[in-house]
């Protein structure tokens, strides 16, 4: 089957890699389908695009706020004509289900609407001075060009977080999608072109972490950077962007807990967990990874979620039929075998899963068992680490305070989740979950692009995406004294 072959967007422009190199992006369902072919980059192709981010951003700051959002309602409009086929193409990049894939672009489309409208607002302060005949004020100014580099499990709804409020704010911007899943940049970027986006302001560049990421964080023409993905790759990162003194946000791994307590809706319950741990095959940063369970109803709430596990329709994303796809490529699944080996030898009770699927109609695809350890202790790795598939673990407590204990005991610290029906232990959840999100009677999954979105602890390192929290990392404060007292 022929495929297409991408270049790099650059200054306009579609350009091969001065390395002369390409790779090959796979359908991690279906190794005979190629999805496209797109360049290999490195450290010039980087100069290339951050010299036209730079050329771009000179107009590009100087147009009005409310005209750059006009660009990101209309590429919401165009997202919203194309959703059916670029969800299509994602499922196809990465393997999620279909479903989930129309979401993902439509994660994108409100962003855009969201962002848009805070091209009408960006409000500044005005404040009182201490002089007489003084008037102060603060302004947001955009940061400049901005590096970004996204993530494979979100292929458009992440750049989108990234890219929306950036140019709304009037930052120009250089993106590296994850080599999984270049595809839906490539998609979202189109929409951005069409619905008006000038030359330059928006620069593609595909390729490897340690060849075409790196540059973009080094660069002394990128003012900022964001990047999503491992905690491995977000160290090397924050540290590169430290020791240039540069803005740099970080959105990392998680290993979310659902509590569920005696009082709780069980089968509510039992659903939650089920999409919270087995959506996306577990590659969400959001993922349920453990439930914390009351051992008055664990033996119920585990027979429930392992038998709904169990006849869950694993399959090839493109089918409407399929319930959880393939893992993205081999390194996960082997990431997936590394710890179902692991959590045995720690102890930990296989209670459905653990293997490869590969025969029939799984011998193309990289396909993993929706997986539940039981008897998981809370120090054990396979509760600590994250997992990044279809992998949950369940740990039996006696109380809410041992709930609660066992849920902030890790380091990370993304999104929580508490099933009961107790008003009170709602809102004390609330307040002491140490993490970024918490969500009562619902999953850890599925966070809303109008709230901040990130984590405490190790997660991250402070900074927002989604919400107006955006608006504070693609900006910076300048603030403004006029002196009208003409002596
Ligand atoms: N939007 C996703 C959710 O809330 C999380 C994004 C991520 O996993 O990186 O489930």
């Amino acid at each position: 089957m022929s495929h297409k072959l991408y270049k790099n967007l650059i200054g306009g422009h579609s350009v091969a890699s001065h390395t002369g190199k390409t790779f090959l992006n796979m359908n991690p369902a279906n190794s005979d389908d190629i999805v496209g072919e797109f360049q290999s980059s490195a450290a010039k192709d980087i100069d290339d695009a951050v010299n036209a981010a730079e050329q771009a951003w000179k107009s590009w700051r100087l147009t009005p706020a409310p005209k750059r959002a006009e660009i990101l309602y209309r590429t919401g409009e165009l997202l919203t004509q194309r959703k059916e086929q670029y969800a299509r193409d994602m499922t196809r990049e990465m393997g999620k289900v279909l479903s989930e894939t129309r979401g993902d672009v439509q994660e994108a489309i409100d962003t855009a609407y969201y962002m848009a409208g805070e091209g009408r607002r960006l409000f500044g302060q005005t404040t009182p001075s201490e002089l007489k005949s003084k008037f102060a004020m603060s302004v947001r100014m955009p940061v400049g060009v901005v590096g970004m580099i996204a993530p494979w499990n979100f292929p458009m709804a992440i750049p989108s977080w990234k890219l929306f409020p950036a140019l709304v704010c009037g930052n120009t911007c250089v993106i590296k999608p994850a080599e999984d899943t270049p595809l839906s940049t490539y998609n979202l970027v189109e929409c951005l072109i069409e619905a008006g986006l000038p030359a330059g302001v928006v620069n593609v560049v595909t390729g490897f972490g340690p060849d075409a990421g790196a540059p973009i964080v080094s660069h002394p023409g990128v003012r900022a950077v964001s990047f999503t993905g491992s905690s491995e790759v977000g160290r090397i990162v924050g540290q590169t962007a430290a020791a240039n003194f540069k803005p740099c946000s970080l959105e990392m791994g998680g290993k979310n807990a659902m509590i569920v307590l005696d009082d709780a809706n069980l089968d509510l319950a039992v659903e939650g967990a089920l999409w919270g741990a087995f959506g996306t095959t577990g590659q969400r940063c959001t993922a349920t990874s453990r439930i914390i369970v009351h051992q008055k109803i664990a033996a119920e709430f585990t027979k429930k979620l392992v038998a709904r596990a169990d006849a869950l329709k694993v399959g090839d994303g493109l089918d409407e039929h399929t319930q959880m796809g393939p893992q993205v490529n081999q390194q996960q699944i082997e990431t997936s075998i590394r710890y179902t080996e692991i959590a045995q030898k720690e102890g930990a009770h296989l209670l459905t899963g653990g293997s490869v699927l590969e025969d029939g109609v799984y011998d193309k695809g990289h396909f993993f068992a929706p997986t539940v350890f039981g008897a998981v202790k809370p120090k054990m790795r396979i509760a600590q680490e994250e997992v990044f598939g279809p992998v949950v673990s369940l740990i039996e407590v006696d109380s809410f305070e041992e709930s609660l204990e066992v849920a902030n005991g890790i380091q990370y610290g993304l999104s929580t989740a508490l099933y009961s029906r107790d008003v009170n232990k709602a809102f004390q959840a609330m307040r002491d979950l140490e993490a970024g999100i918490t969500y009562i009677n619902a999953p850890t999954i599925g966070a809303e692009v109008h709230l901040p979105f990130g984590g405490v602890k190790q997660t991250g390192n402070g900074h927002r995406e989604g919400g107006t929290g955006a608006l504070d990392f693609y900006t910076t404060w300048k603030s403004l004294y006029i002196d009208y007292s003409d002596k």
